[in-house]
């Protein structure tokens, strides 16, 4: 790795993706390529001889930007964000250039550090309990997603049980969620081996903003236990992915606790928000849950990946994933001072995702992370006005955090087909109403001016519109309106 080399290249690089930022608007957001466009532009196998970055990155013009769906642009309201920032950057550039590989303290003492110290700085501004921290008598490590975090976490509380009741009794061990938990939690309980009849979904509703209840949950439990099966986990969310819908923790804790529970908090989404007071609200009753995760990578600007993980029984994560190789055994791990973060995940190598926290931390500073976090919610706010005061649409689920869920409304479609008498809640409407709000997304999605994706909650389809990417402003939250306005009066004015 020659330096001039690398500096001359890093250049030209930065050039391109200054470029790139200065022109996003100009793409299609939803890329618009058709599948296997690759194949047919570029060669069938690698070059013999090396090429020179400039003719790389001409490809990457010509034929990769247009397979992007440009998750950066202001006009991007799709899923979630994943916010970019030029701190992150930097991070995540530091990170690659010392390309450590700190699986356990002695591979790289500062990447274990900094990772233990971050992760206490961002539980500080959530304000967990101490029981969290390392500060207090948990800790906490950085996994590359959610996935991992709910998965890991179950495997602790599986072991912690299986070791006192026998591991041939994992077929009676039960795992709880909602019907509006994050597909994660079903994959972690398939792989930790819980059995699927184990598996329960409970059906939340809207008349209670699809929130987890407290009710149903025991008596589930109550249920579960009077067949002889073992209660074994929760999985509670702060911020579905469907509506952001918010788990009362407490009550949730409350019950969970009677039966020696492990409570995990998945708030992948929402965690970010919660470091504003007057968010934090949403967490209330943490205490009482084991851990606690989100995706700085969402709305922290943290550029992908990272997923903050702070459980309170760290020995019980380390009991389930530790391994003692011969060639890893070291006087630091024998001494028992350090943190050994291969034994807190699931992979042995790992990246120094701490760096890039620790830059965003300090190029932002707490209080502006809180204002950007806040001027989200606010433009959230205004969208949800706009939708909430044209009659042609309504709300389907209360707004939470930066998330607007809308559709084109029953009353709009029913005056629309005013020449026959339309019931909205006959099943055969129902899916015609489903059916025309499927087409404004498809519509406004081809269009490539903006970005959007579904959902369906109680059979209803709905439109999500996720606000946070880093570069969107009031102008493109009101043109993203007009947009939808737009592609609906056409719809309705064709298809009704
Ligand atoms: N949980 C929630 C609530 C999410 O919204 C998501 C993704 O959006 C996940 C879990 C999965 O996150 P990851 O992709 O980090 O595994």
């Amino acid at each position: 790795l020659d330096s001039n080399e690398f500096r001359k290249q890093a250049h030209i690089m930065v050039d391109f993706i200054a470029d790139y930022y200065e022109n996003i608007e100009k793409y299609p957001v939803l890329s618009q390529v058709e599948p296997g466009y690759l194949q047919t532009v570029l060669p069938k196998s690698a070059p013999y001889c090396p090429e020179p970055i400039e003719s790389i990155l001409k490809d990457v013009q010509d034929y990769i930007v247009p397979g992007l769906t440009h998750w950066q642009s202001p006009n991007f309201f799709a899923y979630f964000p994943a916010n970019g920032s030029i701190a992150g950057f930097l991070g995540e550039m530091l990170a690659t250039g010392f390309n450590v590989v700190g699986f356990n303290w002695v591979s790289s003492p500062a990447a274990s550090e900094l990772e233990s110290i971050v992760i206490d700085w961002l539980g500080q501004m959530l304000v967990l309990p101490k029981s969290f921290l390392f500060s207090g008598s948990g800790g906490g490590v950085i996994h590359g997603s959610s996935c991992e975090a709910i998965l890991c976490t179950l495997l602790a509380a599986r072991d912690l049980v299986l070791n006192t009741i026998g591991s041939d009794s994992i077929g009676k061990l039960v795992v709880y969620c909602s019907d509006q938990t994050h597909s994660a939690f079903q994959k972690a309980s398939q792989i930790a081996g819980i059995h699927s009849r184990n598996f329960r979904a409970i059906k939340t509703t809207r008349s209670t903003s699809f929130a987890l209840s407290p009710h149903l949950l025991r008596s589930t439990i109550c249920s579960d236990i009077e067949d002889g099966l073992i209660p074994l986990y929760l999985c509670a969310t702060v911020g579905t992915t469907s509506t952001a819908a918010v788990d009362p923790l407490g009550s949730l804790c409350n019950v969970t606790k009677d039966y020696g529970m492990w409570v995990h908090v998945d708030a992948a989404y929402a965690g970010s928000a919660c470091i504003c007071p007057e968010f934090h609200h949403f967490i209330d009753g943490v205490e009482g849950a084991n851990s606690f995760s989100f995706n700085p990578h969402k709305l922290l600007f943290t550029m992908l990946d990272c997923c903050c993980l702070w459980v309170k029984d760290p020995n019980a994560l380390i009991k389930s994933l530790s391994t003692s190789p011969e060639f890893l055994r070291n006087k630091a791990t024998d001494s028992k001072q350090v943190v050994d973060y291969k034994d807190w995940q699931i992979s042995l190598s790992r990246r120094f995702r701490a760096m890039k926290l620790w830059i965003v931390l300090r190029s932002y500073g707490v209080e502006k992370l809180r204002n950007v976090l806040r001027s989200n919610v606010a433009l959230a706010k205004l969208f949800e006005e706009l939708v909430a005061t044209d009659n042609k649409f309504e709300i389907v689920a209360p707004r939470k955090f930066s998330l607007v869920c809308f559709r084109i409304s029953p009353s709009a479609i029913s005056k629309a087909k005013s020449s026959i008498i339309f019931n909205s809640k006959s099943e055969t409407n129902k899916s015609y109403i489903n059916e025309i709000n499927n087409k404004l997304l498809e519509s406004i999605n081809s269009s490539g001016g903006l970005y959007m994706t579904p959902t369906v909650v109680e059979g209803v389809f709905v439109l999500r519109c996720a606000i946070g990417a880093t570069l969107t402003q009031e102008a493109h939250v009101r043109m993203a309106w007009n947009v939808i306005k737009k592609h609906a009066d056409v719809i309705l004015n064709m298809h009704v």
